[in-house]
């Protein structure tokens, strides 16, 4: 039996087996699948000898036609299943322009759920779970992805974020001058052969993976959230405290060392401010 309208179906992020059974029906069932890549779809499928309606590739920023014609599709009846290359669709993955314009011309919405990332990994991390916020990928460039981490760092809940092997220790070392003591987790190839985890403060696996050779595969990291005595300084705070130490007739190293001690942040992060309050009077 199709099911009419668009179901976001997810796929396995790394382990075959975790596809459910309604995940397989649904391929079954539906005329059109919409997929990142029709390859590595269509490879899955026959991996899992499971036969399949017409594949057809879907990206929500380059697809508008491709949009159009699916919409045209369900409107007319059409079931089409909609899938990432791994994991729940929509989830740092395309189909949210979709189910949006499905949304907005009463098309039927519905889920097969099942593996994603972001709570495989908080599941396991040992950080808490009643509270927790995705922040999909950081930024590319360093000085956006330290000022995003900074006003990440802030928020009262578990942060997750999606990461690349090649950047871990760069963003540990970015979050360990913001706040070293936090506890922070690592999870590495979830669900696959060579599956691994790691949970201590924030400065202990930087050093760790900063010593050690750039891991392999697929990377989620996490910080919990600041605890009842560790208080959350904005930068312009911080600025305010090294200008009333300076003030105060204290030397620049010294009014580093006073607001480090004081905020129990990382040494290098009260640095680089100090530069901008030196660059901000000359
Ligand atoms: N839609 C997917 C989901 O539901 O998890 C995520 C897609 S996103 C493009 C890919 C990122 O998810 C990877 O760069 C990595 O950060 C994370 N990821 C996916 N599979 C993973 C795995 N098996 N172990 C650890 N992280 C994984």
């Amino acid at each position: 039996m199709s099911i009419p309208g668009l179901t976001i179906t997810a796929t396995p992020i790394g382990n075959l087996d975790d596809l459910s059974p309604r995940a397989v029906a649904s391929f079954q069932s539906a005329d059109w699948i919409a997929c990142e890549d029709t390859r590595h779809t269509g490879l899955m499928l026959k991996r899992l000898g499971i036969s399949h309606g017409q594949l057809i590739a879907y990206h929500d920023h380059t697809s508008t036609k491709a949009r159009e014609k699916l919409l045209k599709a369900l409107a007319d009846g059409k079931a089409i299943t909609l899938v990432s290359d791994a994991g729940t669709p929509l989830i740092s993955d395309p189909g949210y322009r979709l189910v949006r314009a499905c949304r907005d011309s009463n098309i039927p919405v519905t889920t097969v759920p099942g593996p994603s990332a972001v709570l495989a990994a908080l599941v396991i991390s040992g950080l808490p779970t009643d509270r927790f916020h995705f922040a999909g990928f950081l930024p590319n460039t360093a000085s956006k992805r330290q000022k995003a981490l900074a006003k990440l760092m802030r928020i009262d809940a578990t942060i997750i974020c999606y990461e690349s092997a090649k950047r871990l220790a760069e963003t540990l070392a970015e979050a360990a001058s913001i706040a070293p003591h936090r506890h922070c987790a690592v999870a590495r190839e979830l669900t696959k052969t060579y599956e691994e985890s790691w949970l201590d403060e924030v400065h202990v696996l930087a050093t760790y993976f900063a010593e050690h050779d750039t891991p392999k595969g697929e990377i989620v990291v996490m910080f919990a959230p600041p605890s009842d005595d560790e208080h959350s300084y904005s930068d312009d705070d911080l600025i305010a405290m090294l200008k009333a130490a300076l003030d105060d007739g204290l030397s620049r190293r010294d009014a580093v060392r006073d607001v480090t001690e004081a905020t129990k942040m990382g040494k290098t992060h009260i640095y680089d401010l100090m530069l901008r309050v030196d660059h901000s009077s000359s």
